[in-house]
C-alpha cells in the first residue's frame, strides 16, 4: 500500500487565481521524494507535480473551488514555457537564448525610445503579479524605460470601484473590513457579483443575512448566487441590464422619504448629504420601475429590509457590496458612488458590523493597484502628480524625481493608442500624439481579454515589437515578437493582497522547470542592458522591503511589514506603519522603541482620510449604457464568467476536467426568446453588436431575461465575446463597459 500523503508536512501558500486567496497546502504525489525541488512533470505525463489540499483561512475555511482543486495541473501542462522565443525572418517564432532575447527587447527599447520618443515604448501589467512583480515593473517603467505609458488590466475590473471610494472615503481598499465579519449581518445588498461561481468558498459568509432573510442580489440574471435568495432568504432584483444605477438612487429616495436614514451618523460623519438627498428626489420607486424595471413594491421593501439591518435601528448589521456587474460600465464610478451614499445614509461605514466595499475579482487586484503599475500611480497608492510622492518614492529608487514620468494613458486608451499615427486636432478632441510602438506585457491576456479585442489584436499586429512574459502561450503570446518564460505561483516566493487588504505570502512549493526565470530577474537583466543605474534586487523579501519603504506614509502603507513578520503572523492588513512611526520622537530626537504595528482590520472607525475626516456624499444621475437597444440591435447582451474558468482561460482552459466540464463558449437565452427567433438549445447562434459577430451554441433557460442574452468571456475564437463588446469606457475611471451592449441576435450564417 501507498503511504498516506501528510498534507501537514506540505508548503502552505494560496490559490492561484481570484482574490479570495483560498488557503492551500501543497505536498508531493505519494511516492516522490520531497517537494522543494521536486522535478514534477514537465510533460504532464505524471500528473500535477504537487497536490492541492484546502487549508483553514479566515476567507475560505478550508474550502476550495473546481479552479483551486484543479490548480497544481496549470504547473505541468504540456505546453509550458520553457524557452525564450524570439519571431525569425520566416515570421514564425523559433527558440532562441535569454541572451539573444532580452537583447532584441533591450535594443528595440532603445531604439524605438530613440526615434519616437520614450513614451512610444509603453508597458501593460496585470491584477494576478505579486505585489513585487508589479512593484518591479512599475519602478522599471518609471526608471528604465521613463515612460509615462504603463498601465494594467485591473483598469478593466477594478478601476471604477477605486475611483468611487477615493472619492468617498479618501482610500481605497476593495473591503475595509475582514470578510468574516459579513458573516454576522443581518442583511446583505449585493449588486453585480455572482459569488456563487467567482468564489465559491466565500458564500459561506452570506449564511447569516441568508439565515434572516436579508440578502439582496442585483442581477439581470438569475445567477447561481441570485438563487441564493430562494426560499425566504431574501429578494433577487432582476434588473434591467445597465440600470442598477437607478436601483440605488430608488432605494436613496425610499430612505429619504420614510426617514430611514441615520441622521446623527449623516450630520456627525459626512458632506454633502443635502445635496444626494436632493438629487433622488426625482427617483421615487414609480418612476424607477419604469426604467430598471424592478418593482416599485419591491424598492420598498428592500430599502427598509436594509434599514431595519442598520445599527440606527437596532439592527445586526448590514453591508452593501459591489462587483463587476455594476462596475463595468461608463456610469460604474456613479454606481459605486450611489452604492456608498446609500451605505452612509444608512451609517453603515465605519461602524463594526457593517459597511461598503468592493468584491476584488482578480488574485492580485487590490494589491496590484497599489504599488505602482497603474498610469496615474505610484507604490503606496500615491498619485503620481503629488510632489511630495514623488520625491519619497524617487528617494527609495535613487532618481531625480524631476525624471518620473506620468500621468500616462489609462489601459484601453493606451490600447486603443497602440501603433496608430498622431491625430491633428479636430472639433470634437484635442491633438494626439503617435501612439506606442512597443509594447511589453505582463500577465495579461489582451487578445481574450480586452473590450473590442478585434480592434486591440490589429493594434497589437501593428506595432514595431510585442514582447510578452507568461508561462503559457496565451493567445497574445502567439502573436509576439518575443516571448519570455517566466516562473509561476508555486514556483516562487512573494506576497498577494487580498480583496480585504491582508497582505499574504504566497510560498515556493517546487522549483520552475530549466530555463525559466522571473520577472523580477528578467527586468533586472533587461535593466543592465538598457545601462540603467538603478538597483533592482531579484530576492523577493529584498523586493518587498524595498517596496515597504516606498510605500511609507501613502494611503496604502506596508512600511510595517515584511515576508518575515507575514510569515509568523496571517492577520495584517494594511496599513501596517514601520515600528515607532506614529511614536513621539524622544528630547534627543530618537524615536523610542515601539511595539509593532498590529495591522488595520477595519478602516475608518475613527474617521475618514479626508482633509476634514468626513465621508464624501456625491450626487450623481442616470444616463444609461453607452450602447443602448435600438431597431437593429433590440437585445441586450451580458457578459460574464463560469465557476470553471478564471479570466481569459489562458491557465484554466490547460485543466482537462475544467475544460471537459465547460469547453466552449454559450450564449444564454430564455425560451421565450429563443421561440421567437426559432433557436433551439443548442443551435448555433450569431450575436452581432455595431463592432461584428460572434457564434457559439444556444442553451435555453429561463434565469435569462427574455430581452437580455448572456455569454461568458473565458475563450478565443470564433466564440470570442468580447470582439463585440464595446471599448467606451466610464468618464472618471477609464474603466470599459463589459457588461452590456445592444446586440442582435440569429441562427448562425457566417461571422
Ligand atoms: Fe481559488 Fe478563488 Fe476558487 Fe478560492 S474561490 S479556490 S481563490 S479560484
Amino acid at each position: 500500500d501507498a503511504p498516506a500523503r501528510d498534507a501537514s508536512a506540505g508548503t502552505a501558500t494560496h490559490c492561484p487565481y481570484c482574490a479570495l486567496q483560498c488557503a492551500m497546502t501543497l505536498t508531493p504525489p505519494v511516492g516522490t521524494a520531497g517537494a522543494a525541488g521536486a522535478p514534477g512533470s514537465a510533460d504532464g505525463t505524471d500528473g500535477p507535480p504537487v497536490v492541492v489540499d484546502g487549508r483553514d483561512f479566515p476567507t475560505n475555511k478550508g474550502g476550495l473551488c473546481q479552479k483551486g482543486w484543479t490548480s497544481a495541473t496549470v504547473l505541468g501542462v504540456p505546453d509550458r514555457l520553457t524557452t525564450p522565443l524570439v519571431r525569425g525572418d520566416d515570421g514564425e517564432l523559433r527558440a532562441a537564448t535569454w541572451d539573444e532575447a532580452l537583447d532584441v527587447v533591450a535594443d528595440a527599447a532603445a531604439r524605438i525610445a530613440a526615434e519616437h520618443g520614450r513614451d512610444s515604448v509603453a508597458v501593460f501589467g496585470g491584477g494576478g503579479l505579486t505585489n513585487e512583480k508589479a512593484y518591479t515593473l512599475g519602478k522599471f517603467a518609471r526608471t528604465v524605460l521613463r515612460t509615462a505609458n504603463i498601465d494594467y488590466n485591473g483598469r478593466f475590473c477594478m478601476a471604477s470601484a477605486a475611483a468611487g471610494a477615493n472619492r468617498a472615503f479618501g482610500v481605497d481598499r476593495g473591503l475595509p473590513f475582514p470578510l468574516a465579519d459579513v458573516g454576522g449581518a443581518q442583511a446583505v445588498l449585493l449588486l453585480g457579483s455572482n459569488l456563487s461561481e467567482t468564489m465559491p468558498p466565500s458564500v459561506q459568509h452570506l449564511a447569516g443575512a441568508r439565515e434572516r432573510g436579508g440578502l439582496v442580489v442585483v442581477d439581470p440574471r438569475r445567477s447561481a448566487t441570485a438563487s441564493l435568495t430562494d426560499d425566504g432568504a431574501g429578494v433577487h432584483l432582476q434588473v434591467v441590464p445597465g440600470t442598477d444605477l437607478v436601483v440605488l438612487l430608488a432605494l436613496l429616495h425610499v430612505v429619504w422619504a420614510e426617514g430611514l436614514g441615520d441622521a446623527a451618523f449623516l450630520a456627525d460623519r459626512t458632506t454633502g448629504a443635502d445635496d444626494v438627498r436632493r438629487s433622488v428626489a426625482t427617483w421615487w420607486p414609480e418612476r424607477s420601475e419604469q426604467v430598471c424595471g424592478v418593482a416599485a413594491d419591491e424598492l420598498r421593501r428592500v430599502a427598509r429590509l436594509l434599514a431595519a439591518a442598520s445599527p440606527a435601528r437596532g439592527g445586526a448589521g448590514a453591508y452593501v457590496l459591489t462587483g463587476r456587474g455594476v462596475e463595468q460600465s461608463t456610469q460604474g464610478t456613479a454606481t459605486v458612488t450611489a452604492a456608498i451614499n446609500l451605505a452612509l445614509a444608512l451609517g453603515l461605514v465605519g461602524r463594526p458590523g457593517s459597511g461598503y466595499g468592493a468584491v476584488t475579482g482578480q488574485g492580485n487586484g487590490q494589491g496590484g493597484r497599489e504599488h505602482g503599475q497603474k498610469a496615474d500611480q505610484l507604490p503606496g497608492y500615491r498619485k503620481i502628480d503629488d510632489p511630495a510622492a514623488r520625491e519619497h518614492v524617487a528617494a527609495v529608487w535613487g532618481v531625480d524625481p524631476a525624471t518620473i514620468p506620468g500621468p500616462g494613458l489609462p489601459a484601453v486608451e493606451l490600447l486603443r493608442r497602440l501603433g496608430q499615427p498622431a491625430e491633428p486636432a479636430t472639433d470634437r478632441q484635442a491633438a494626439r500624439p503617435a501612439g506606442p510602438r512597443m509594447l511589453l506585457v505582463h500577465g495579461s491576456n489582451l487578445v481574450v481579454s480586452a473590450p473590442r479585442s478585434r480592434q486591440v489584436t490589429a493594434n497589437l499586429e501593428a506595432l514595431d515589437m510585442l514582447v510578452v512574459c507568461d508561462f503559457v502561450p496565451s493567445e497574445t503570446a502567439r502573436l509576439a515578437d518575443v516571448v519570455l518564460p517566466v516562473t509561476q505561483w508555486a514556483e516562487e516566493e512573494g506576497t498577494m493582497t487580498s480583496l480585504e487588504g491582508r497582505v499574504i505570502r504566497r510560498r515556493r512549493a517546487i522549483a520552475p522547470p530549466d530555463g525559466v526565470r522571473s520577472e523580477l530577474d528578467v527586468l533586472a537583466d533587461l535593466a543592465r542592458r538598457l545601462g540603467s543605474d538603478v538597483h533592482f534586487p531579484t530576492d523577493p523579501a529584498e523586493v518587498f522591503d524595498e517596496l515597504a519603504r516606498a510605500s511609507a506614509g501613502g494611503p496604502a502603507d506596508y512600511s510595517g511589514l515584511s515576508h518575515a513578520r507575514l510569515d509568523a503572523d496571517p492577520d495584517l492588513f494594511w496599513p501596517c506603519l514601520a515600528p515607532g512611526a506614529t511614536a513621539p520622537a524622544g528630547p534627543d530626537g530618537t524615536v523610542p522603541d515601539a511595539a509593532p504595528h498590529p495591522g488595520t482590520p477595519r478602516l475608518f472607525l475613527d474617521g475618514f482620510p479626508t482633509p476634514d475626516g468626513r465621508a464624501r456624499m456625491v450626487p450623481v444621475d442616470h444616463v444609461g449604457p453607452s450602447d443602448d437597444l435600438r431597431p437593429d440591435a433590440p437585445l441586450y447582451l451580458v457578459t460574464g464568467r463560469v465557476l470553471q474558468h478564471y479570466q481569459s482561460g489562458a491557465q484554466t482552459r490547460r485543466v482537462p476536467e475544467l475544460d471537459r466540464a465547460v469547453a466552449a463558449p454559450f450564449v444564454e437565452i430564455h425560451p421565450v426568446l429563443a421561440h421567437r427567433l426559432g433557436i433551439t438549445e443548442g443551435a448555433s447562434v450569431r450575436v452581432e453588436s455595431r463592432r461584428g459577430a460572434v457564434v457559439a451554441a444556444a442553451r435555453l433557460t429561463t434565469t435569462a431575461r427574455p430581452d437580455t442574452v448572456f455569454m461568458p468571456f473565458h475563450w478565443a475564437g470564433t466564440g470570442s465575446v468580447n470582439r463585440i463588446t464595446t471599448d467606451a469606457t466610464d468618464p472618471i475611471s477609464g474603466m470599459p463597459e463589459f457588461k452590456v451592449c445592444a446586440v442582435d441576435v440569429s441562427l448562425a450564417g457566417t461571422v
